[in-house]
């Protein structure tokens, strides 16, 4: 190995160090840098362009789903977050405050947005005068600080970091929840059909839903060094906001009534879990669906046969983009085709095409799977749709080995030593019988720093969503009490 690729490549090993391989992988494949204030990082083109593909399959979804994009200041009046209490206790320790501007201290604090139900809410009060108005769908992609002070982790763990946030306002409660499950629905196909990465979906526990919700929902993944990833989350908020901001509406007999309102988000943290899941101690890793570059065309020449690789190699790369694939040609002169191999690896570019004097006589392409140096060789009259079929396998190679970790890692315990013995060596879900009392979270959480990620949901729609299953075992799996819920224990980021 030359200097140069050692300095090129990756040199943590994602077994033995998954956070520094993280870090590592982040910074050299391009996606992020850090700031100069702890707990910000410059997110760079390559890493944008992945938000950027989440957000356009989403924006593209919520839209066809009767969403409306707004948005509002950044800004919220102390008097308005006060509004609504658990808002306030909830994110208290969390949120940073404006109180000067230019030179001249301010009448009242602002607050920098952890969310922004507080300025959204009073607005669709003003909106909604009767029951045509409802239901009342809005959304802004926009950033939120929560002034955390842990380590930084480049998309896991900011104190400014990029989302969409989602508020409705519906008729009645039916309304509500099957606004709470679109949206939950369309954050699992986000992960499954686009990122490749498969998810569980259900509830949170009583104890760690969204501040002033009903119920919140969430879609959890699991990373490979075995903790989960709350990847969005969609909560019913019943009315608690509704009341907090006089949101009402007259209904068809002219009696006002107060509205049931949802509020739904993703985050950039998807692009944290996207890393995680798939790259490797080469580099990155992505599925060919948020890929900036999906396919990197490598020409292999001597002086000689220059000309005609190269001639062969561009024609191959405008049918390609003709066809609507990201492709990139690298015929820079000054890097060896081993260098550039190792730098569409680190980038994690789906699909390698190597065109050597040898294919150009065959009139043949050699193509090269990222995820594992599979081989193959197709004829150049059909390389169109050989590439097609070529990014669907590795997508769906991505997809099953995700998979795989997945469903080897959900296993059950029936006591305290279990749960914890289990998740100790293992990592990964625990599903245990649980009584519903925090307690029983905390004895796990004080040992291993697991705790409750997800509870599955027994039933989606009518009077009992948002309850859970009933346990086949009925003793709760800390305790010994009395269960009649099911809980999920993991770590988590
Ligand atoms: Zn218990």
């Amino acid at each position: 190995m030359s200097d140069e690729s050692q300095e090129l490549g990756i040199t943590e090993s994602k077994s033995h160090k998954p956070g520094e391989w993280y870090a590592e992988v982040v910074q050299k494949a391009d996606l992020a840098d850090y700031a100069p204030m702890g707990g910000f990082i410059v997110t760079k083109p390559r890493g944008y362009a992945l938000w950027e593909a989440i957000q356009d399959a989403l924006d593209g979804w919520f839209k066809e789903t009767g969403v409306d994009n707004v948005y509002f200041p950044m800004f919220i009046p102390e008097s308005y977050l006060e509004r609504e209490k658990d808002i306030v206790e909830g994110f208290d320790p969390e949120v940073a405050w404006v109180t000067q501007g230019g030179h001249d201290e301010l009448e009242e604090r602002l607050a920098v947005r952890p969310t922004s139900e507080s300025i959204i809410a009073p607005f669709m009060a003003d909106w909604t005068r009767s029951h045509r108005d409802l239901p009342m769908r809005l959304n802004q992609w926009c950033s939120v600080v929560r002034w955390e002070a842990t380590e930084t982790k480049p998309f896991f763990r900011t104190k400014e970091f990029l989302w969409q946030e989602g508020h409705t306002a519906h008729a009645s409660n039916e309304g509500a929840w099957e606004e709470v499950w679109t949206r939950l629905g369309q954050y699992e196909r986000v992960y499954e059909d686009v990122l490749a990465i498969p998810v569980l979906r259900g509830k949170k526990p009583e104890h760690d839903k969204f501040p002033g919700a009903d119920t919140t929902t969430t879609v959890e993944a699991l990373m490979p060094d075995g903790k989960s990833v709350q990847g969005g989350t969609s909560h019913n908020l019943g009315q608690s906001f509704a009341e907090a901001f006089d949101i009402t509406f007259a209904d068809e007999d002219e009696e006002e009534q107060t509205a049931y309102t949802t509020s739904w988000g993703l985050s950039w943290r998807a692009i944290g879990a996207l890393v995680m899941t798939h790259s490797d101690d080469q580099g990155l890793v992505l599925p060919p669906t948020v890929a900036p570059t999906q396919v990197a065309i490598v020409p292999i020449w001597q002086e000689d046969t220059k000309d005609d690789v190269l001639e062969y190699a561009e024609e191959i790369a405008e049918d390609l983009e003709d066809a609507g694939v990201r492709v990139e040609l690298d015929d820079r002169d000054g890097r060896n085709p081993g260098f550039k191999f190792n730098e569409h690896e680190l980038n994690g570019v789906p699909l390698r095409l190597e065109i050597g004097p040898h294919e150009v006589d065959d009139e043949e392409v050699t193509l090269v799977h990222r995820p594992d140096n599979a081989e193959s060789v197709e004829d150049r009259d059909e390389i169109v749709d050989a590439v097609d079929e070529h990014l669907d396998d590795i997508f769906d190679k991505l997809y099953e080995a995700a998979e795989e970790t997945l469903e080897d890692n959900v296993r059950e315990a029936h006591s305290p030593e279990e749960i914890l013995g289990t998740i100790g060596k293992h990592g990964g879900y625990v599903k245990t019988p649980w009584c519903g009392d925090e307690a029983c979270e905390e004895v796990i959480k004080e040992k291993i720093a697991a705790e409750i990620v997800m509870q599955p949901l027994a039933d989606e729609g009518g009077s009992t969503a948002g309850e859970v299953p009933e346990p086949e075992h009925d003793e709760c799996g800390v305790c010994g009490d009395p269960a009649d819920e099911i809980a999920y224990f993991a770590k988590s980021y």
